[in-house]
């Protein structure tokens, strides 16, 4: 059945200097291989597209490697099995999986996560219940430790992980401020996600306002951004507070700080300030939250978390679904729908 299958795949062409463009990638179709035992055969439905992939453009040491010319681009996704030569799955069933920018992947099945419609739409699963959810969850609770009554400012907060940041940080009873770019996205956030204050970084007096919008400074920063969004809230930090360093977003594109005084600056602001600031990567706290599936998946039903999707339709949008990403054309968590479940 396979071998009449061809495969369209978006693939990585060129390191971009500065932004990613039209042309880092190039688009090819390839026959699907055959089935072996243990592995399924996975039609992507909807596909993800995350910030960190521009990081993998770069050919240096990080914690996810290089992207190598010619290499598919990596991602999540929800798919419907076409053909399963493993027990645990059959034809038709819904699953998450690393199925990449393409319409189809071969997964072995240990690697498939069960997708159930019953608990919430499928789509959460590149949302609240995915990576992006986790991120949230397991970063904040594990890395930020927020206290009721405790102010937790989140960054890129109109932003997929963003939004979930400071809806779990409400659950806690935290007082719970976004900062974002435009006057648009922030009122957003505030009127239909229930976030205390939101700040436009973009504004002239951005660092006034945050001041007036954390009037007991803040305990907790969960930053997905760095540079000189980052540099300004650790002024605002109170003594002992916690920094979860989630992304870096702001400097993704090669950006450099000008200033070569800044990290004397943040360095004293670590003593004088008693600060603990942890990076974290989303994979390193599973172990840390067995609970996570059922506690957002209840906040879902319950309406206490809420999500949105910037959503695209078609295999040809999923590079402009991207780069409108990375320059913040989205307001929640950005995904391409490629095919619809038969
Ligand atoms: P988002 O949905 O938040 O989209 C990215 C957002 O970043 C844009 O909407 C834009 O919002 C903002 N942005 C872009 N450029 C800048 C800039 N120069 N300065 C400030 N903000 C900018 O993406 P995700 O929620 O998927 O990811 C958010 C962050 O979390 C990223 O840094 C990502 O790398 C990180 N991440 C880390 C993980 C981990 O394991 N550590 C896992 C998942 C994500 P705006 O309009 O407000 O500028």
């Amino acid at each position: 059945m396979t071998s009449n299958l061809l495969n369209r795949q978006v693939a990585f062409a060129a390191r971009p200097d500065g932004e990613p463009t039209a042309e880092t990638f190039f688009i090819r179709e390839v026959p699907v291989t055959a089935l072996e035992s243990g592995q399924i055969l996975c039609r992507n439905l909807m596909v993800s597209v995350d910030p960190y992939l521009r990081l993998k453009m770069y050919d240096r040491e990080s914690y996810t490697p290089p992207l190598e010319f010619g290499e598919t681009i990596p991602g999540r996704s929800v798919a419907q099995v076409v053909e399963s030569a493993a027990p645990e799955f059959k034809a038709g069933d819904l699953v998450a999986i690393q199925g990449g920018w393409q319409e189809y992947e071969i997964v072995k099945a240990r690697h498939a996560e069960r997708v159930d419609p019953a608990l919430a739409n499928p789509v959460s699963w590149l949302g609240a219940l995915g990576m992006t959810g986790f991120t949230a969850y397991g970063g904040l609770l594990s890395v930020g430790q927020p206290k009721e009554g405790e102010t937790v400012v989140v960054s890129a907060a109109a932003g997929a992980v963003g939004l979930l940041v400071g809806q779990v940080a409400r659950q806690v009873g935290c007082r719970v401020v976004g900062i974002a770019g435009g006057s648009e996205k922030c009122a957003r956030v505030v009127s239909e996600f229930g976030f205390d204050a939101c700040v436009d970084y973009r504004a002239a007096d951005f660092e006034q306002q945050l001041t007036e919008a954390t009037p007991e400074g803040v305990d907790v920063y969960f930053d997905n951004v760095g540079g000189e969004i980052a540099a300004a809230v650790t002024r605002r930090l109170n003594t002992f507070a916690r920094v979860a360093i989630c992304g870096l977003i702001s400097q993704y594109n090669g950006q450099s700080d000008s200033d070569p005084k800044a990290m004397e600056e943040y360095l004293r602001w670590i003593l004088v300030r008693r600060l603990t600031i942890r990076g974290f990567i989303v994979y390193d706290l599973h172990k840390n939250h067995p609970e996570f599936t059922e506690v957002m998946s209840g906040w879902l039903r319950e309406g206490k978390v809420r999500e949105v999707f910037q959503r695209y339709d078609g295999f040809e949008q999923i590079v402009p679904a991207f780069l409108g990403m990375l320059s913040g054309k989205n307001f929640g968590k950005s995904i391409v729908r490629i095919a619809e479940p038969s």
